[in-house]
């Protein structure tokens, strides 16, 4: 079966569970159809566990918590497989992802000369230099060296509030790198309701194009996301994400195969301003 015939037939069938209860009970019938679809994809999208990165990159990342800060950093304004396979590149660039060592021996300059070299590792050299230095001083001071630090044995909220101080990482990434600790590295979190999701231009476009946001402002969307899924808000980025950046396109969205069309206010107008 080729991959629109497949896509096609598992479609139909996460409508067929939507029904057509849009009207009166749309949070329960998006909630159902985006967690079904969630299945079916989630494996294939995970960062540290899928297909995106190459088995060296995902590895380094899994087994160094202070390059998975790195890469979070990193996961901003160039795709998902760029921002995460810097931190590998960035060590076999410096020869070593000793953060004291780094520090002492380079200046934020030389980090971004290292980081523009071609191939860059980074569309935005100068801010990820800035960012990343930083980060590997308040990881050396704060955390005694070692990012494992920020969330061991900390909530949810304690470590989303933590993330949030270091420079370049927004609600948003925090939000992400929370979800990406329990989903691709199984730390065990017990407040996932404090998880929030993602406000990704992705996500932004695909909730107000179906009706599950009035506005483009991250608290509206926030909110939309806890009472999708309430248990754990955070884990619907991963399905929503996917449809935004698969099927619900700026330009040219797919809207006949996509999961949650019979779900769909498909307000265009909405988003016609959403750049970034
Ligand atoms: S049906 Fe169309 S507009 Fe609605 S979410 Fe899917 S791709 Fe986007």
């Amino acid at each position: 079966m080729g991959i629109n015939n497949k896509r096609r037939y598992r479609n139909k069938k996460i409508n067929k569970i939507s029904g057509d209860i849009m009207d009166d009970s749309k949070v329960l019938a998006v909630s159902k159809a985006i967690l079904e679809y969630l299945k079916e994809i989630e494996n294939e999208n995970s960062i540290l566990n899928g297909n995106l990165l190459l088995d060296e990159e995902k590895e380094f990342v899994k087994k160094n918590m202070n390059a998975f800060i790195i890469g979070l950093i990193a996961d901003q304004s160039v795709k998902v497989e760029i921002a995460w396979s810097l931190p590998y590149k960035l060590y076999k660039r410096l020869n070593t992802f000793d953060f004291k060592e780094i520090v002492q021996k380079y200046t934020i300059e030389e980090i971004e000369e290292i980081i523009k070299t071609k191939p860059a590792l980074h569309r935005y050299p100068s801010r990820m230099a800035l960012y990343i230095y930083c980060a590997m001083n308040d990881i050396i001071k704060k955390y005694n060296g070692d990012a494992n630090n920020i969330w061991l044995n900390r909530k949810a909220d304690e470590i989303v509030r933590l993330l949030e101080e270091f420079k370049g990482i927004s609600h948003k990434k925090a939000s992400l790198g929370t979800m990406l600790l329990i989903r691709d590295l199984g730390i065990n979190i017990c407040d996932k309701q404090n998880v929030d999701i993602a406000y990704d231009v992705h996500i932004r476009r695909t909730f107000l194009r179906i009706g599950l946001a009035q506005n483009d402002i991250q608290d509206e969307i926030l909110e939309s996301a806890r009472k999708i899924y309430p248990e754990y808000p955070g884990k619907l980025t991963t399905a929503f994400w996917t449809i935004g950046r698969d099927y619900c396109r700026p330009t040219d969205p797919t809207c006949l195969i996509c999961p949650l069309s019979q779900l769909c206010e498909k307000n265009f107008e909405k988003t016609k301003n959403i750049k970034s």
